[in-house]
């Protein structure tokens, strides 16, 4: 049937038909009964080893290929196919000894009927897959190491569809919701997390989706333990795998970090010996204080104290117990006064006290009442002969009042009032009155006192 032009090496094949299968990209061949060929493409020809076709017809696979121990299965395959008439579609893989390759093919058998429809040999399709397979290979082992990647990242990795739903989810994020991961992808955000949260975060994935900008920053979630968990979240948008649109996150726990921020932030605010808040934070306080009782025309009090001859109660006691003495004040502070109100160490024996909501005539009693149970009371157990005193300045927010600094000043001044007095009082500063209230003094002794 085909025949060599001379001068050129391409056949040239009389029949249309077997010209066809010569470039359908296949190997196609035909056997009878005992596997012999009874016709054989182009392909197959070159795998065989170039033979031309009379040179193959009538002999089998195994006289050209050595495919070892694979070949009993081959033949196996085959009487299946002539001795029970099945179609079979498999993949195969031959180990061609002259290359020292392994080819895989994608092999279809089935068996050839004569006009009474019995079998009278098989006819072979097979695809050459080698190529998809190694490239299929290669795409599994880069999967394998994202996969193993992202699972052992120490972070929360996820692609979210513009549908809502979870493409993606690592090991730490299923860990996160308590859920395995095939439970999580194809989920919406909403069946994950509590609705509020989940609507916060789908709001910023809109602006996300919409203006395809990234997003960086901090937030924060409950886990499936109840416990609250800070995050550091950077999304990027991304066309997924389809082309449409998605989202990556990449989130780091940050929760420790967090913790220890406000811890910082709370030793930065507070004083250390006492663990009362420190002039630093007073002065924040007491200024959105100022401007609360601006806007709502609400009294606004300020108690400023300084405790007596404070010096000798070191120079007697040594400074262990003068800082004792400071703490036990400060403690006796804070149970005097409410929530809302603020103590303050705002210098060495020296506090404020904040009084939202108060006028004079009760913080002069909130004053005084700390000034009787200071004087009255035994701060050092070791030293039963030590007592202190202190003195207290207090002044209330007036109309005419600039700033929180006036009052300050006011509340100062009335406490510069009390010492001179003869310290252990209480005086109250009106802008009105050019000499402070009467004082209030008790009898009390104190031992750190001529
Ligand atoms: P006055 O009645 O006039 O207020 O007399 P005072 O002795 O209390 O006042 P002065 O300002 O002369 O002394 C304050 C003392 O407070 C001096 C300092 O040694 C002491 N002091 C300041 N900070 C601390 C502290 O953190 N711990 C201790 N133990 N003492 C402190
Ligand atoms: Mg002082
Ligand atoms: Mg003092």
């Amino acid at each position: 049937m085909a025949s060599q032009t001379p001068g050129s090496g391409a056949p040239i094949t009389t029949d249309p038909y077997r010209q066809l299968l010569d470039e359908v990209g296949a190997f196609v061949y035909t056997t009878d009964l005992d596997g012999r060929y009874t016709y054989a493409n182009q392909l197959v020809l070159d795998l065989l080893g170039g033979h031309p076709l009379d040179a193959v017809l009538g002999k089998s696979f195994t006289d050209f290929v050595d495919i070892g121990e694979a070949g009993d299965t081959l033949r196996k395959t085959d009487r299946r196919v002539l001795e029970l008439g099945e179609t079979i579609a498999r993949e195969e893989t031959n180990h061609i000894h002259a290359t020292g390759e392994s080819r895989s093919y994608w092999s279809i058998k089935k068996p050839l009927r004569d006009a009474s429809g019995a079998i009278v040999g098989m006819l072979g399709i097979s695809h050459d897959i080698t190529e998809k397979k190694r490239l299929e290979d290669r795409v599994r082992q880069q999967k394998e190491l994202l996969d193993t990647v992202l699972d052992n990242i120490d972070g929360l990795v996820y692609v979210k569809g513009a549908d809502r739903r979870f493409r993606y989810a690592n090991r730490h994020l299923a860990d996160v919701f308590g859920r395995p991961v095939e439970q999580i992808v194809g989920r919406l955000d909403s069946e994950l997390m509590p609705r509020e949260a989940a609507d916060a975060f789908w709001e910023k994935d809109l602006r996300m989706l919409a203006t395809g900008e990234r997003y960086a920053g901090e937030e924060s979630l409950v886990d499936s333990e109840g416990r609250l968990r800070h995050y550091w979240s950077v999304v990027v948008p991304w066309p997924d795998f389809n082309g449409s649109p998605a989202l990556i996150g990449l989130v780091t726990d940050i929760t420790e970090l967090h913790a220890l921020k406000e811890e910082l932030q709370r030793q930065v605010r507070t004083d250390s010996l006492t663990g009362l808040a420190n002039r630093r934070s007073f002065q924040e306080r007491a200024e959105s204080e100022f401007a609360r009782s601006r806007r709502h025309g609400t009294p606004l009090s300020l108690v400023a104290i300084d405790i007596d001859h404070f010096k000798r109660v070191n120079d007697d006691y040594g400074h262990a117990v003068g800082d004792h003495v400071l703490q036990d004040f400060a403690a006796c502070c804070q149970h005097a006064l409410r929530e809302e109100d603020l103590c303050a160490r705002t210098g060495g024996e020296e506090f404020c006290i904040l009084l939202p909501d108060t006028d004079a005539d009760a913080a002069r009693v909130i004053a005084e009442r700390i000034r009787l149970m200071t004087a009255s009371c035994r701060p050092c157990p070791e030293h039963p002969a030590l007592t202190i005193t202190a003195s207290f300045g207090v002044a209330c927010v007036e109309p005419s009042d600039p700033s929180f600094d006036t009052l300050f000043s006011r509340a100062d001044r009335a406490l510069y009032t009390a010492k001179q007095q003869g310290r252990d009082r209480t005086c109250v500063l009106h802008t009105e009155s050019a000499e402070p209230a009467a004082p209030h003094t008790a009898s009390t002794r104190h031992a750190a006192q001529d």
